[in-house]
């Protein structure tokens, strides 16, 4: 069966790889929810309530030092199943004073639908986003954002053959993938904060430097070749941090790191954390929050793939867990 993005290409010719992801990944989440042990992918909220704690407890400290103004905004990108932003809001539910108007990011009819009972405003873009400081979160959002590939100076592109898709020019030679739409949003993010105050936590799998292709696949938590089934199964590219934090730099605030989630979250005080749940947990819950906790911070797992970045303003403190960060 041919799909509707393979259609497209076969009637009007090759596309961009950044117009294939675009178009892969709003037909994908359009229609889906793919979180979850059951779905595609799992996230860092949905492997344990500790991840969103301890990033309301984050939000906490920034808005302490922003001087704890009563008009703020609480932002999330691309929310998914609005676990994160549940925890969240329940961790700082009883923060004397703490009461942010909560805005959600999000495209996909599919995932709003989940969302549902959150108090929050759903915006299509930043664009729509109150004028006030505000505290901007975003997991594993960046990664769905569309990179362009170059060979050179040609750019990659997609086209038809017998029985598929593949790529103009092929693999031969190093990739560089390039996203001028990520640096745009990163770029967005920091001129908000310079006007208005705030922070923002960047949180995803990617690097720092060069990179190479890192356009892939996954379906039902295995790879899949990025093009089986166009718009059918998750599509990413890891993030360039370096980029972000140069973008944020040259909207006039103040990347910090990006630091390895591990170190990140044990410098949260994760393992106190989960060592507080345990205390009223049963065994079985105990044993979750256990092995969740270690995934997220585990070397070979979570622990170092994932980066977290952080924005301020330039002059502010170090938001927590960035205070040694040069
Ligand atoms: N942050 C969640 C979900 C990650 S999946 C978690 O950690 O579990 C990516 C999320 O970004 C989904 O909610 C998806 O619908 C949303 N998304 C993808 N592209 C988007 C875009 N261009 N604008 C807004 N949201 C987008």
């Amino acid at each position: 069966m041919v799909g509707e993005i393979e259609a497209l290409i076969r009637r009007d010719g090759p596309i961009t790889v950044a117009e294939f992801m675009r178009r892969a990944v709003a037909q994908y989440y359009a229609g889906r929810d793919p979180l979850g042990a059951r779905g595609d992918f799992i996230t860092a909220p949905e492997i344990t309530q500790v991840f969103g704690e301890l990033l309301g407890a984050w939000c906490v400290e920034c808005w302490r030092a922003m001087g704890a103004p009563e008009r703020v905004a609480l932002v999330e990108l691309g929310p998914g199943r609005g676990t994160m932003m549940r925890d969240m809001l329940r961790a700082t539910a009883s923060v004397s004073g703490f009461r942010p108007s909560v805005h959600l990011v999000e495209t996909s009819q599919a995932l709003r639908e989940r969302q549902r009972g959150i108090p929050a405003k759903w915006h299509l873009s930043l664009a729509t986003l109150p004028e006030m400081p505000m505290l901007l979160l975003a997991n594993e959002f960046f990664d769905a954002i569309p990179v362009q590939q170059f060979v050179g100076a040609v750019e990659r592109r997609v086209t038809a053959v017998d029985g598929g898709l593949a790529f103009i020019p092929a693999g031969e030679g190093n990739i560089v993938e390039r996203s001028p739409e990520r640096v745009d949003l990163a770029n967005q993010i920091a001129r908000r904060i310079v006007t208005h105050g705030g922070a923002a936590l960047i949180v995803d799998y990617g690097y720092v430097g060069g990179s190479g292709d890192t356009l892939q696949a996954v379906h039902a938590h295995r790879p899949r070749d990025v093009f089986a089934d166009p718009g059918g199964i998750d599509l990413t590219a890891h993030v360039d941090f370096g980029a972000l934090a140069d973008s944020a730099r040259g909207g006039g605030a103040r990347p910090w790191g990006p630091l390895p989630q591990g170190a990140f979250l044990s410098r949260l005080g994760i393992e106190a954390r989960a060592a507080r749940l345990i205390e009223t947990a049963t065994p079985d819950q105990a044993m979750l929050i256990r092995s969740g906790c270690r995934r997220l911070i585990d070397p070979r797992e979570m622990g170092t793939l994932f980066k977290v970045l952080a924005i301020t303003r330039s002059g502010d403190p170090a938001p927590p867990g960035f205070e040694d960060t040069p």
